[in-house]
């Protein structure tokens, strides 16, 4: 048994890898936290629930240091949504649920226009036919050019606004009456226009009556939430380093999911894999050279509230100017490689980790590596404020993302394996991360703003009202 404050080697690889296969609890926790909890919604009493069973798992398992950051959310929750559509005598309601952050009441009634895929381009063609109307488009891209990039709901949403409509229909773009639910707010203010979401089959069915009918198609939204001020925590868990405390590597994931299921895999696969990662380097006895920081978010869904809040008082009290590196998990699952955005030196570094994490296992780790970046995740307010962010590549099949957001996101949609793989290689990047003898630098603000140009962000950032610059 190796005592605390002993070096990493690759004999801790070793070990951790034993651990994270042999002793692996991620699925366990998660199938309980789905029977017993259900979803974990922030601002709700199942989310106070899962903030309370992380918290004590994280302290069973024998992390030294646990708290919970405490930040304040508006909490959002549905109430009823109605959505009818009527063309002359024919009139029929749809199945519907209503994007989070909505109005608390709104009643509207208004001719629909067919905006596409709601990007730029598709509202600003139908000009001034959008103000007062409702706007129907798509959450994901159909019939696009290649290499176009889709925007996020929230921000076609706000660009739906900008126009001056009064409401937004979106057609979920995934087949079998799915239906989804996210919030349609950037930042996690309300919107002062209702949006809904229907079915990919309704949406084909509203685009065939507007193509064989004159008439106008109208519809008519009324809808009733509740919102609230609540007080959600992050819970926050460390590993002290032993030769190099004050460099801290975080590894974060949300543990807040949406209400229409229990979030087994948007976010359970990250959140309860990341206190399986924090159990194992306990249990395998490995003291990291730096300090290994464990945090699971709430309020992802409604903004990266807690994230957000957590970058802020990092920036405040200078603590942001010693974490090295953000690792997000946001609904991974056997990881072949990872992505990461920092200063190009940072690709070359990873590319070395993933060579060595190779060595475990070469067969189930590909070691791909990739410096996309892209927004809408908790590691996004890091790197707005020039932290390199990491994250594993994924390949959930479509089985899982189909489900994304949706009430068939349930434990049965989770490979065990793919929890265990999480483990396992994340595991290897931080004892990497931990251990590297000089780890690149943060972004300069040119370097970061450069990147997130080439990276073709700046426009979704300034539609969000994100644009650091
Ligand atoms: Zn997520």
């Amino acid at each position: 048994m190796m005592a605390w404050g002993q070096l990493a080697t690759d004999d801790d690889l070793v070990r951790f890898d034993r651990e994270a296969r042999d002793g692996a609890q991620g699925y366990a926790w998660l199938t309980e936290a789905t029977a017993r909890i259900g979803h974990r919604l922030t601002g709700s009493a199942q989310g106070a629930m899962a903030e309370a069973f992380a918290d004590s798992l994280f302290r069973v398992v024998g992390v030294p240091h646990v708290h919970q950051f405490p930040f304040e959310a508006v909490s959002w929750s549905r109430g009823m949504v109605e959505v009818r559509f009527q063309q002359g005598d024919w009139s029929i309601p749809f199945a519907t649920v209503a994007l989070a952050n909505t109005p608390v009441e709104a009643e509207v009634h208004a001719t629909i226009v067919d905006a596409g895929n709601g990007l730029r381009d598709d509202l600003e063609r139908r000009g001034e036919a959008v103000r007062n109307k409702i706007v129907l488009m798509n959450l994901g891209l159909v019939a696009a050019p290649p290499g176009t990039a889709n925007l996020h709901r929230s921000e076609k949403t706000a660009l739906a606004l900008q126009h001056g409509a009064a409401g937004v229909v979106f057609v979920n773009n995934v087949a079998g009456h799915v239906l989804l639910t996210g919030t349609a707010s950037i930042d996690g203010t309300a919107i002062p226009i209702p949006a809904v979401c229907i079915t990919e089959e309704d949406g084909a069915l509203l685009r065939e009556r507007l193509a064989q009918y004159e008439e106008p198609l109208k519809v008519f939204i009324r809808m009733r939430n509740t919102r609230s001020m609540t007080t959600a925590h992050n819970v926050v868990a460390e590993i002290p380093g032993s030769t190099r405390p004050e460099e801290v590597i975080v590894v974060g994931g949300h543990l807040d999911s949406w209400d229409l299921a229990t979030g087994a895999t948007d976010n359970g696969l990250g959140s309860f894999s990341i206190l399986d990662l924090a159990r194992c380097f306990v249990a395998a006895d490995i003291r990291p050279e730096r300090t290994l920081r464990f945090v699971l978010f709430m309020g992802e869904e409604q903004g990266l509230l807690g994230s957000r809040a957590l970058v802020e008082h990092y920036a405040a009290t200078g603590e942001l100017a010693h974490v090295k590196c953000m690792v997000n998990m946001d609904m991974c699952g056997n990881p072949q490689g990872f992505g990461v955005g920092g200063p190009v030196e940072w690709s070359a570094w990873l590319q070395r980790a993933c060579s060595t994490i190779r060595q475990i296992d070469s067969a189930a780790f590909a070691g791909r590596t990739t410096q996309e970046i892209w927004l809408h995740s908790d590691h996004q307010p890091f790197l707005l404020k020039g932290v390199p962010v990491m994250y594993p590549l994924s390949d959930l099949g479509r089985h899982v993302y189909g489900c994304y957001h949706s009430s068939c996101d349930d434990i049965h949609l989770v490979d065990p394996a793919a929890m265990v793989n999480n483990v396992r290689f994340i595991g290897a990047l931080l004892l990497e991360l931990a251990r590297a003898d000089d780890l690149p630098e943060h972004f300069t603000p040119e370097a970061l703003r450069l990147r997130l140009q080439e990276s073709g962000l700046e426009e979704p950032l300034r539609i969000g009202g994100d644009w650091p610059w």
